[in-house]
């Protein structure tokens, strides 16, 4: 595992101490189990396991306030396991005789909400908002992988003889489905995939693990305290101790400033196997002679279609949106512009009505880049295109229609008004300094060229009488702005230097 902040420790980090636990700790454990020596010693080292992550949920949550309640959360649900672990094998191990259902189960079923709640808000910390993709994608698991679920470990489950022990054993596999559903959603959704995230993603696969094991063992009637099952559930504990000590624990709430993540083959492999979970046992029963349920395959395989269908619309949208956005700046694409000029085009010639198109071109962009480097210049599209949205009036369509040339439509303008928005823009622009890296400011400028219709027959024709005006504004000193078939509208501020 490596450190992602990039710092390497030379002394042992208490991470290191809690994965070092894993085998030296089980391994101690089992000793004393199988020589059947010391059960309070059992008893302790098997409760170390919970205890290490609730006591390193409090320490990283002193040290990190930013993620106080969450670690509180997690630490609450450490110390309920604790305390279940605690009185279930004083019982088991000392007595001989856990009891089910009993006091210690009160304590595993409260462990369930805690960790979710804490899971929850790492998800909504990491992604703000409506993560739609990563919603649906965990929905689909949850969905197949609960399905699994309720067929092998809820329905053999309900003995409604004995109420109170049908509704304990059921309650744990609902725990368990809760935890897939928030940990799908947590692992599948965009946010960086640090040390401390993958140290999550094992404690809640061998806590699933575990436990599914454990719900087949008690079912069959062969487990047995003291089992392998006790190495996944030690293991666990100190999975999820080394993760929130981990230096990376911070960056787990880190906003995501990614997209989510894309049909990655391992997301698909997750999402094809969740799919036909229902249908694949519905065959199998089938084919055993067993008892089919029906309408619950039924009712998943219909669910997964609809959510399926939703994912694909979803992604539609997003390849529409795409091929109509910049990338950088969000505007609107070169395409997009293209496509309205045409339609606006049509109107003109069919209303009479005019329209006008600026193409405004940064001044000496190069120096920028050179100076501040490319991010530097980023950061000047970027902030360019806020002044620009701010200064057009709604319905005008602004695109980036080439590196640091932007193009604005203005139906119903005359050229003349074209005028007065390019002088606004062209001042808007200018205003004030643009930041381009820790604090270090650039005076920005552009050029312009306007051209309008009906004046230029065609919209080709439009596009190039504006190209060849900025080409003319560029050509008599820049910081100005040219109309086709024009005098240059000249500005006496352009005369003065340009601080770089
Ligand atoms: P002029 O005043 O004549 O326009 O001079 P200029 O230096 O702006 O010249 P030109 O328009 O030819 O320069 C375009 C530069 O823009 C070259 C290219 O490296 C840079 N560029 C294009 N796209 C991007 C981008 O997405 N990000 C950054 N940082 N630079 C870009
Ligand atoms: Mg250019
Ligand atoms: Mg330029």
């Amino acid at each position: 595992m490596t450190d992602d902040l990039g710092k390497s420790p030379r002394r042992v980090a208490a991470w290191h101490v809690c994965l070092a636990a894993i085998p030296l700790v089980i391994g101690a454990y089992f000793a004393l189990v199988r020589a059947g020596v010391w059960p309070a010693g059992q008893v302790a080292l098997y409760v170390s396991a919970n205890l290490a992550f609730a006591v390193a949920a409090l320490v990283t949550a002193r040290r990190l306030p930013a993620m106080r309640t969450i670690l509180i959360f997690l630490a609450g649900s450490a110390a309920a396991g604790a305390t279940g672990d605690v009185l279930f094998y004083v019982d088991a191990l000392i007595y001989g005789e856990p009891p089910y259902p009993g006091v210690p189960d009160l304590f595993y079923l409260l462990a369930y909400p805690m960790m979710a709640v804490g899971l929850v808000m790492i998800v909504r910390r990491r992604t703000p908002g409506w993560d739609s993709a990563s919603v649906i994608d965990a929905a689909i698991v949850a969905i197949g992988v609960g399905y699994l679920v309720f067929l092998f470990l809820v329905v053999p489950l309900v003995d409604f003889e004995d109420k109170i022990t049908s509704l304990v054993s059921v309650a744990y596999p609902i725990g368990d489905v809760m935890l897939i559903v928030v940990g799908a959603r947590l692992m599948l959704g965009a946010g960086p995939r640090t040390t401390a995230l993958r140290f999550i993603g094992a404690y809640l696969g061998l806590v699933l693990v575990a436990d599914a094991i454990y719900g087949f063992q008690t079912q069959l009637g062969t487990y047995v305290p003291g089992n392998f099952l006790d190495a996944l559930w030690m293991a666990a504990g100190f999975c999820m101790a080394a993760g929130v000590l981990h230096p990376s624990a911070p960056k787990l709430v880190a906003v995501s400033n990614t997209a989510t993540p894309d049909a990655t083959p391992g997301r698909l492999a997750v999402l094809a196997f969740a799919a036909v979970t229902a249908p694949t046992s519905m065959v199998i029963q089938h084919f055993r002679g067993e008892e089919e349920h029906l309408v619950a395959a039924a009712a998943v395989c219909n669910l997964l279609f609809l959510l399926v269908m939703v994912r694909m619309a979803l992604l539609v949208q997003a390849q529409r949106h795409a091929a109509v956005t910049d990338g950088l700046t969000g505007l609107r694409s070169r395409r997009f512009f293209e496509q309205a000029l045409g339609n606006q085009g049509d109107r003109s010639a069919r209303l009479g009505v005019p329209v006008s198109v600026l193409l405004l071109d940064i001044d000496h962009f190069k120096s920028v880049n050179d100076t501040y480097g490319h991010n530097g210049g980023d950061r000047v599209l970027v902030e360019v295109t806020h002044r620009l949205r701010e200064l057009v009036r709604p319905g005008d369509v602004v695109a980036r229609y080439g590196g640091e040339e932007f193009a604005v439509l203005l139906p119903d303008t005359t050229t003349a008004e074209a005028g007065e928005v390019a002088e606004r823009i062209r001042r808007g622009i200018s205003a004030a300094p643009i930041a381009v890296g820790d604090s270090r400011l650039h005076n920005v400028t552009i050029s312009c060229g306007i051209a309008g219709m009906p004046a230029a027959g065609t919209t080709e024709e439009l596009v190039l009488a504006a190209d060849r005006a900025l080409y003319a504004a560029k050509h008599a000193g820049r910081n100005r702005i040219a109309c086709a078939g024009d005098q240059l509208t000249d500005d006496p501020a352009a005369a003065e230097p340009v601080a770089a």
